[in-house]
């Protein structure tokens, strides 16, 4: 089957270490000698790993605590891990992406490294991987709801990893499951980020409701919110704020949203129809391939065959990510000028 499109892709909303290949995996478990399960096989680690039915995030997110063990505090993996995901972005026919992690949560709990050699060891893997592939990607570090205890040192990372590529801010929930209550440190550090002008987006109306949404635009200060579909619960709010005044950027991540339950399994009422239709800036990204064993081409064949997106709409989904994307200048306008160049015929 020939390709759908013939623009590049940009990546905005990408968990790094969700985005891991299985067969790395296997070959790092072996090497430090950390079983995942009984799994041996590609074929085992998928079925051990892999949501494929809808289910809820909670769930979805279980997968992390099998496979993390094999990268925590091994920095050779971590960055063969930033390393091999450039390869796999160039191949997808990504030209630029924002990997995202928490830097606390790839050091076990006794370790004798610091969260910063973390950062080090995944600039060295994307380094290599622009050099080697020609992807361009920047980093977001990511606060997560139940380890407040790191937030104040992750945000002076964000501040002081600027030059190794880090651009932004983010808030998760995991270490208690799925959770957009966050915690009062959080939205204090995304005040502070905002004072320091530094790059602000938040996982928000994945779980939670439309509430967490307005929370994270009006308290915290977020210029993204990752996922969002159920701002749609409040029909007022989002137009207020994804149409008329601010028009925040939602970063879509279609097949994760179905499997994490965060909308229904309904492709033609799904969210992203609404919001190409109204004309909101959204993108589309697939949050964790290694929980989802999902690719950008499944993405775009699945929001163009089942959601009913045209070629130009997700054309229009990548400009989108370009323009809202946390780069520094002049890469940003570098990528915004690629993707323009491609754009297909309405
Ligand atoms: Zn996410």
């Amino acid at each position: 089957m020939t390709k759908l499109y013939s623009f590049p892709i940009v990546e905005l909303h990408l968990h790094l270490y969700g985005a891991i290949r299985f067969e790395t995996l296997l070959d790092l478990s072996r090497k430090r000698g950390l079983p995942m399960g009984n799994a041996t096989t590609v074929a085992e680690l998928k079925d051990l790993l892999v949501t494929d039915t809808p289910k809820n995030l909670a769930a979805v997110l279980r997968a992390f605590e099998i496979f993390l063990p094999v990268v925590k505090d091994d920095f050779e993996a971590i960055e063969r891990v930033a390393y091999e995901l450039c390869e796999d972005q160039a191949k997808e026919g990504v030209i630029y992406f924002e990997g995202r992690y928490s830097p606390h949560r790839l050091l076990n709990d006794d370790s004798p490294h610091t969260a910063r050699e973390v950062v080090e060891a995944v600039t060295r893997g994307l380094r290599r991987g622009k050099a080697d592939f020609g992807v361009d990607s920047r980093q977001i570090l990511v606060m997560i709801c139940g380890l407040p205890q790191y937030n104040w040192e992750l945000l002076e990372l964000v501040e002081t990893c600027q030059e190794l590529g880090v651009v932004g801010i983010d808030v998760a929930g995991s270490a208690k499951g799925a959770d957009e209550k966050y915690e009062d440190s959080v939205v204090e550090v995304f005040q502070a980020a905002y004072k320091k002008g530094l790059h602000r987006t938040a996982h928000a109306g994945e779980a939670g409701g439309a509430r967490e949404v307005v929370n994270a635009l009006n308290e915290m200060h977020a210029e993204r919110i990752g996922h969002g579909y159920r701002i749609l619960r409040d029909e007022a709010a989002y137009r207020n704020h994804f149409l008329e005044e601010r028009r925040a950027h939602l970063e879509a991540c279609p097949y994760s949203s179905v499997m994490t339950g965060a909308v229904p399994p309904e492709w033609t009422e799904h969210p992203v129809r609404r919001w190409a239709e109204d004309g909101a800036d959204f993108s589309i990204s697939r949050d964790d391939p290694t929980c989802f064993d999902n690719s950008i081409e499944s993405e775009m064949e699945l929001a163009h065959t089942n959601i009913g997106l045209t070629i130009h709409q997700l054309w229009q989904a990548q400009l989108n990510a370009a323009k809202a994307s946390f780069a520094e200048e002049p890469l940003k306008s570098e990528v915004i000028a690629k993707v323009k160049a491609t754009e297909p015929a309405k």
